[in-house]
């Protein structure tokens, strides 16, 4: 049978702009449908914008250190006005990138939803429909919004974040994950009075126990005024000084009135109304389509990669995913994308870089040598600032292979990027003591640290 296209793609975001550009570069005949705007939540709504955010809202602390250190420098107050059509522009600058780079590779781009009608065929919101011989699910995540009464008329998500009317003067954030903590971060940078309600005991539920703690004094240190075992009850439209507010009640019984409240209450996967059951596609518990390690699922010309999948939700992963089914299908050559020792950062302030397992992870599986340095560095000691870095190793007694790294700093996002690399090189304790510190800078500590701090 003669398909319209060899590929072809639902959703332009990183994993389905990645594979059907690399399809296209094979020869393909790809096809490619987005409902929204091209680049996907990483681009128009998540990572791009968020970093951008991340940058402004360091500015305000570093013009105070400026003075700090010497600078007759009189500070201002960061204007909202100004940011917001500059970091637009830029998202419609990188859009049009993405969609010149998938266009140049001989790919068709369709402003459409596309569902799927039956194994070959995919149906578009135009009323055009095509065939294909292997179609792409590449839908991402959404955000969840919780129950709680008054959220889905008063709260906003961070699909909502960036396109605020008015720079907020009080926030309050909801949750206790990535993008809570991030923009919790983000909105005290900025001169937001910033609270932070997150339900469970520790923030950053998941992550290494030792780097939850300190992460959450220092947020505590900058200023948001974070709490834990603590939600949302009900919330209301109120008015203060003539202005439009939102009168929060918590479960303990506080009441605190806000301008903006941001749900950051986790994603869940787009595979609602796509036609992926109906077409035999199998679906877990949360929606996410459930796939073998070649991202193929249930329906063998159906393959799924990215958020949708739900397995590490991050752009760098979709990215991979979608290259090693290219590589699979395209080229003959059966590639499962690598889920191991994947390093990510949280943005928050300072930031939290980490590969590998946590602390209590790695316990779990070997005993183990713990390494761990906190201190006040140069920089900040010399101020008065009495902020510490954190650097932790986590090492296996039997093969001295460090299993972890985790690192608490300002630029700790960067850092962790060059020590991914040693860690997934399966680089042992030894290497990391054979390799000469890099004087005077906070990292070299991540080499220098001799004696256990605690041994299983
Ligand atoms: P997370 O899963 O990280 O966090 C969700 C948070 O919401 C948790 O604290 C969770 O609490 C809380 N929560 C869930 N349901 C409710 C509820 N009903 N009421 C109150 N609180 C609730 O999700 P995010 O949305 O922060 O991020 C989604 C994913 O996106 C991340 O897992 C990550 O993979 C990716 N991401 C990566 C970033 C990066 O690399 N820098 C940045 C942003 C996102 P509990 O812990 O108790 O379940």
């Amino acid at each position: 049978m003669a398909f319209d296209y060899d590929l072809f793609v639902i959703g332009g975001g990183s994993g389905g702009v990645r594979a059907g550009r690399v399809a296209a570069q094979t020869g393909a005949r790809v096809g490619l449908a987005e409902e929204f705007r091209m680049g996907g939540t990483c681009v128009i709504r998540g990572c791009v914008p968020k970093k951008l955010m991340v940058f402004a809202s360091g500015y305000g602390p570093a013009s105070e250190a400026a003075r700090a250190y010497g600078w007759d420098y009189e500070g201002g107050t960061f204007n909202w006005s100004r940011f917001r059509p500059m970091l637009h522009r830029e998202l419609e600058r990188l859009e049009g990138i993405y969609r010149k780079n998938l266009g140049g590779a001989g790919a068709d781009i369709f402003d459409a939803r596309a569902t799927i009608r039956d194994p070959h065929t995919v149906e578009l919101s135009t009323g055009e429909s095509f065939t294909a011989k292997h179609i792409l699910v590449a839908t991402g995540g959404r955000p969840f919004l919780p129950g709680t009464p008054g959220a889905a008329e008063l709260g906003i998500t961070s699909n909502e974040v960036f396109d605020l009317d008015a720079f907020p003067e009080r926030i309050l954030i909801v949750g206790g994950g990535y993008i809570a903590c991030e923009f919790a971060c983000i909105f005290n940078g900025l001169g937001a009075h910033t609270a932070q309600w997150y339900r469970g005991a520790q923030i950053l539920r998941g992550f290494d126990d030792e780097v939850r703690g300190f992460l959450a004094e220092h947020i505590r240190d900058r200023g948001v005024d974070l709490h834990v075992g603590l939600e949302v009850e009900r919330m209301e439209r109120c008015a203060e000084n003539g202005r439009d507010r939102i009168w929060v009640k918590g479960t303990d019984g506080r009441e605190d009135i806000f301008d903006q409240v941001l749900f950051a209450t986790g994603r869940v996967p787009n595979s609602d109304g796509l036609g992926l059951e109906e077409a035999g596609v199998k679906l877990g518990r949360k929606g996410e389509i459930l796939v073998d390690d070649y991202s193929q699922t249930s329906v063998p010309s159906i393959y799924a990669v990215g958020d949708v999948t739900d397995r590490i939700n991050l752009t760098p992963v979709a990215i991979r995913e979608g290259a090693a089914f290219v590589e699979t299908v395209f080229n003959g050559n059966p590639t499962k994308p690598d889920h191991e020792n994947v390093a990510s950062a949280v943005f928050t302030q300072p930031e939290y870089g980490t590969v590998g397992l946590s602390e209590e992870q790695a316990r779990d599986q070997e005993p183990i040598d713990v390494y761990c340095a906190a201190f006040r560095p140069m920089q900040k000691s010399f101020i008065g600032v009495n902020e510490r870095v954190l650097f932790k190793l986590i090492v296996s007694q039997a093969t001295q292979k460090v299993l972890g790294c985790h690192i608490v700093a300002d630029g700790a996002g960067e850092m962790i990027q060059l020590a991914a690399v040693a860690v997934k090189m399966g680089a042992t304790k030894e290497d990391f003591d054979r390799t000469v510190a890099v004087h005077p800078t906070m990292s070299e500590e991540i080499v220098l640290m001799k004696t256990p701090t605690r041994r299983d």
